[in-house]
């Protein structure tokens, strides 16, 4: 069910999936960032990934939040306790520390009755640890419009309507953005698939959401790495231009 595997996505972009989740580990010449933290499903593969490399959970240096949710957070804590510093945007540090402490827009069950397609992913999602998520205490170090100071140096764009204070992280050479839940290529909780914010069921302000894409598209990033879904390779302009189209949902 909880079914996990890493792959290669660029050159230094090692995507990391679990129950339609994902989360980035960064190689750079400063050392390994990872981005997200996926969920605790996810440890096994982080392992096989770091074993692939020829490191170790404590080589990685920094773990960058792009929101509080309990998918993004699951190994955060253990990693921490192995001398990463976690990092998020202040507005997202005490969802961080309680990752289920959220309010959605819509409330999750009665959302979940009437998209059946969105119960398996979170089912998958259940058997990969999400329901046993421990929080974290990060640092409030993502500063909008500012390089993070972790290996790699991505800028930080605070993109909220997620969560309040969601951060997409540009890695400006290597045209990759990694966006977090800003914009998916699967929403996990209605199971639909290409560009598109996520459903109001895990969403704070889906208005607010779509404004934020207007952050992203000026980036002209060629690779974008979603918090759930598949790479999306056409570029953020043709991402955001049908993410429009699907509209709040
Ligand atoms: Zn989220
Ligand atoms: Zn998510």
């Amino acid at each position: 069910m909880a079914e996990s595997s890493w792959t290669e996505v660029a050159p230094g972009f090692f995507a990391l999936t679990t129950a339609y989740t994902n989360c980035y580990l960064v190689r750079t010449a400063d050392g390994l960032t990872l981005v997200d933290a996926g969920l605790p499903g996810t440890r096994k593969t982080l392992t096989e990934l770091l074993r692939h490399l020829g490191a170790q959970e404590s080589d990685i240096d920094a773990v960058v939040l792009t929101h509080g949710h309990f998918d993004h957070v699951g190994m955060a804590r253990g990693l921490s306790g192995a001398g990463a510093r976690v990092v998020v945007h202040p507005r997202d540090q005490h969802l961080a520390r309680h990752p289920y402490s959220y309010k959605p827009a819509t409330a999750r069950v009665p959302y979940l009755l009437s998209h059946p397609r969105g119960v398996p992913v979170i089912a998958a999602m259940a058997a990969a640890g999400a329901l046993g998520v421990r929080g974290v205490h990060a640092q409030p170090d993502v500063v909008d419009g500012e390089p993070v100071d972790v290996p790699g140096r991505p800028r930080a764009l605070w993109t909220p309507g997620h969560t309040d204070g969601h951060c997409a992280l540009l890695f400006e050479q290597a045209g990759v953005l990694l966006a977090g839940d800003a914009i998916v290529t699967l929403d996990p909780y209605t199971g639909e698939t290409g560009p598109q914010i996520v459903a109001q069921a895990a969403t704070t302000d889906a208005a607010m959401a779509l404004d934020s894409l207007e952050v992203l598209e000026p980036t002209d990033a060629r690779l974008v790495l979603t918090g759930h879904g598949e790479a999306w390779t056409d570029g953020i302009r043709t991402a955001v231009a049908q993410a429009r189209r699907v509209g709040a949902h």
